[in-house]
């Protein structure tokens, strides 16, 4: 059985992490919290492109009461990301966080990590324990000869033990580091070891083009072998590009249903319309429709109408002209500057057949 078909389901709000739940996307806001306007609008952005969960930093208590105010105007749960200060993550559960991640060991003495878990357990809102790379202990660091896997994976078990000693197991946890092979082999051993949810990145994977590669091949390794229950990938960059690399990455292993797939040829000599530029608008057009139609997008009539066979909707470009295609037929041929908004008339025409 695959690890995430098995883990306990930890709800997150109004999602389900884990039990064999659909894995979830999430992002994190990189607004000041306590700008609760600047906060929401990214968050509506980020919800419109897919996001299922989301996390704000809380640093202040000012981010903590910036909650209340957030909560009320977004529509995806939110989880309080709080370090060092118990009292914040207390606080951002008392406006309304449906998660607090917190890093036991951060966190200070037991007494403070029981108040949290406290917090949590009076609300029902969900304790991620997250333990990084950068931040593992010194006793696991000595023991296991440097930072590994292995002493990861102890840390976060030792964590999560703590808070079931203090009788709370909703519990989802994380070990990342920016290592991808390390990160995979972490995740094979905890998933030996744990039935609790897991959440799933690459940390500080890099700028968004080779932050995304490394945490496709990080991610897809991972999901792959049935382990993982949400994920984030972690770019730096607009989180709207978090959320899109995220839902890719799932739909490519087939993890997610509900999205378009969109391939497009690699140009070549035979191209004969502004291609490049097609292929980005119509992914733009596509990606907020929730259901799955897959769409190519060809650079000519003669290998393009055979390449775009098992699409949905295709089209082919040919000299200023394109052609629309539906299930490999024919539709019309369209002059290049009108194509695109053609497209979108099928494309709206195949989405709404497709949810009636
Ligand atoms: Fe070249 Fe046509 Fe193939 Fe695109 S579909 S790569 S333009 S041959």
């Amino acid at each position: 059985m695959k690890h995430r078909e098995g883990t306990k389901a930890v709800r997150v709000g109004s999602v389900t992490v884990g039990g064999g739940s659909p894995v979830s996307v999430q992002s994190m806001t990189n607004t000041k919290t306590e700008d609760a306007s600047a906060t929401i609008a990214q968050i509506l952005r980020l919800e419109e492109a897919g996001c299922d969960i989301i996390r704000s930093t809380v640093p202040t208590l000012e981010a903590a009461e910036a909650f209340k105010e957030i909560k009320k105007n977004i529509h995806i749960p939110i989880v309080a990301d709080v370090h060092f200060d118990y009292r914040l993550a207390v606080a951002a559960l008392e406006s309304g966080a449906d998660a607090v991640r917190i890093n036991p060991g951060n966190i200070g003495s037991v007494d403070r990590v029981r108040a949290v878990v406290a917090a949590a357990k009076e609300r029902g809102a969900a304790i991620r324990v997250g333990v990084n790379s950068g931040s593992l202990e010194k006793n696991l660091v000595e023991k296991y000869g440097g930072v590994t896997a292995e002493g990861l994976v102890e840390s976060a078990l030792d964590k999560a033990r703590l808070i079931e000693d203090m009788g709370y197991d909703n519990l989802v946890i994380s070990i990342k580091s920016s290592d991808v092979m390390m990160s995979i082999k972490a995740h094979e051993l905890i998933a030996e070891k744990t039935r609790y949810p897991l959440h799933v990145g690459i940390t500080e994977a890099g700028t968004v083009f080779t932050g995304a590669i490394k945490s496709s091949v990080g991610l897809g390794v991972i999901l792959n072998e049935g382990i993982g229950d949400t994920i984030r990938v972690s770019l730096t960059g607009d989180p709207v590009e978090e959320v899109r690399a995220g839902r890719q990455i799932l739909k490519a292993l087939g993890l997610k249903k509900d999205m378009p797939e969109v391939v497009s040829c690699p140009t070549c000599g035979r191209t004969q319309i502004d291609l490049i530029s097609l292929a980005g608008k119509v992914e733009e057009l596509v990606q907020g429709a929730g259901c799955d139609v897959k769409v190519a997008v060809m650079g000519c009539v003669v290998n393009g109408p055979g390449e775009a066979r098992e699409a949905d909707l295709a089209v082919c470009g040919g000299r200023g002209v394109g052609l629309l295609m539906k299930k490999g037929e024919i539709l019309r041929k369209v002059p290049e500057e009108e194509l695109l908004a053609e497209f979108k008339k099928e494309f709206d025409a195949l989405v709404e057949s497709r949810k009636a």
